[in-house]
């Protein structure tokens, strides 16, 4: 068990890459912490420096209130499992996970004992004498973590570890996961750009972009008060609905000159952003005059229906939305729809792409 903490940590690669530009992390003992943003955004590098796999050009990791700086992976503690599982093809699954240990010099009957209880705890003791190729896809990855909990480590690494396997086993593993890693309480860091796999894994969640950290949180924290326009259109799928708007003293203009009604919202930038998530727009009744919020036109371009709900593909002043409605849409594509957000619905953002 152990805390992990990172203080102002850079990476610059040879070559003058600037791939993680002074983040600070700080993971309690644990806890579930899930990097997650685009692709080149440094996530896998801030990882490896966890491990000791890639040097660090500043600041400080700490593990257990340690700096680690100037450790090897091994003198670590800490076990990694990657997308890849690497595991020996010609190795039976017994020894695939016993193989670390024994090379460490444990004594056999020790080994043994954790090797079985790691196999009872995911489900692999009928498993323990195939090789990998005799496995599916999700028991080679409950192998690959199996091979991580028999170490018994200070923390566990991810690095993507389910971007190999179809959506609906992704599902799965994803839950047990979860489940294992709240038995286990190893503290964990997980890499991933799926955002769905963030926003269910996490205890703690950081988005990053570009290098930096743009928000740390709980995932619903984050969802229902991104801090910026880039964080608002990677958490959540579909997306925020982001429309940009100028203000002035009589209210808010869209960017193909329409004036909106705005009741009881004030927008102190002169060039701002409105967003609103696909399901918080509701249909004008024409009755809800009293309720704060943004009145606007919709005008729809098709209707796409995925089941208990349909996405309503649209324009509001210009700019594409997505809305989602419950059951099956009775829009067709050219219908204009008088829409509201609802003033607590609304998440407004400055020209800078910042939370305001
Ligand atoms: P992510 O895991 O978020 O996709 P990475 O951490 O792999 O991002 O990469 C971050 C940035 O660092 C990218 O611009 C990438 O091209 C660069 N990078 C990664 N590894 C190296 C390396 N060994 N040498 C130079 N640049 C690298």
């Amino acid at each position: 068990m152990a805390s992990v903490e990172l203080t102002n940590v850079r990476k610059v690669y040879a070559g003058g890459v600037e791939a993680v530009k002074g983040v600070d992390i700080d993971i309690k003992d644990g806890a579930l912490c899930v990097l997650v943003g685009p692709s080149g955004c440094g996530k896998s590098t801030l990882l490896r420096m966890i491990a000791g796999l890639e040097s660090i050009t500043g600041g400080t990791v700490e593990i257990d209130d340690k700096v680690v700086n100037d450790l090897g992976p091994a003198e670590r503690d800490i076990a990694m499992v990657f997308q890849n599982y690497a595991l020996y093809p010609h190795m039976k699954v017994y020894d695939n996970m016993a193989y670390g240990l024994r090379n460490r010099g444990m004594p056999k009957d020790q080994i043994d004992k954790r090797v079985r209880e790691a196999a009872a705890t995911l489900e692999l003791t009928h498993l323990l004498e195939r090789r990998p190729r005799e496995l599916s896809g999700g028991q080679r990855q409950r192998v690959a973590m199996g091979r991580a909990i028999v170490r018994n480590p200070k923390v566990f690494l991810f690095d993507e570890p389910l971007s190999n396997l179809d959506a609906k086993l992704r599902g799965q593993m994803r839950v047990e996961i979860k489940n294992l890693q709240r038995q286990l309480g190893v503290t964990s860091v997980y890499v991933t750009h799926d955002q769905l796999e963030a926003m269910t894994l996490a205890d703690i969640l950081v988005v990053m972009n570009a290098g930096a950290v743009e928000q740390i949180g709980a995932p619903l924290d984050i969802y229902e008060k991104p801090a910026s326009t880039f964080v608002a259109s990677f958490i959540g799928a579909p997306p925020m609905n982001l429309i940009p708007v100028t203000a002035d003293e009589s209210g808010l203009i869209l960017k193909d000159g329409t004036r909106i009604g705005a009741q009881g919202i004030v927008v102190s930038d002169k060039d701002a952003i409105i967003g609103f998530r696909p399901e918080d727009l509701e249909v004008a009744t024409g009755t809800e005059s009293h309720i704060g919020g943004l009145l606007l036109d919709l005008k729809v371009l098709g209707v796409e229906p995925v089941g208990a709900e349909s996405y309503v593909y649209g324009i509001i002043g210009g700019e594409r939305v997505v809305v989602r409605v419950a059951g099956r849409s009775v829009s067709q594509p050219d219908d204009h729809l008088r829409v509201i957000i609802p003033k607590e619905k609304l998440h407004l953002f400055g020209g800078n792409g910042k939370r305001i």
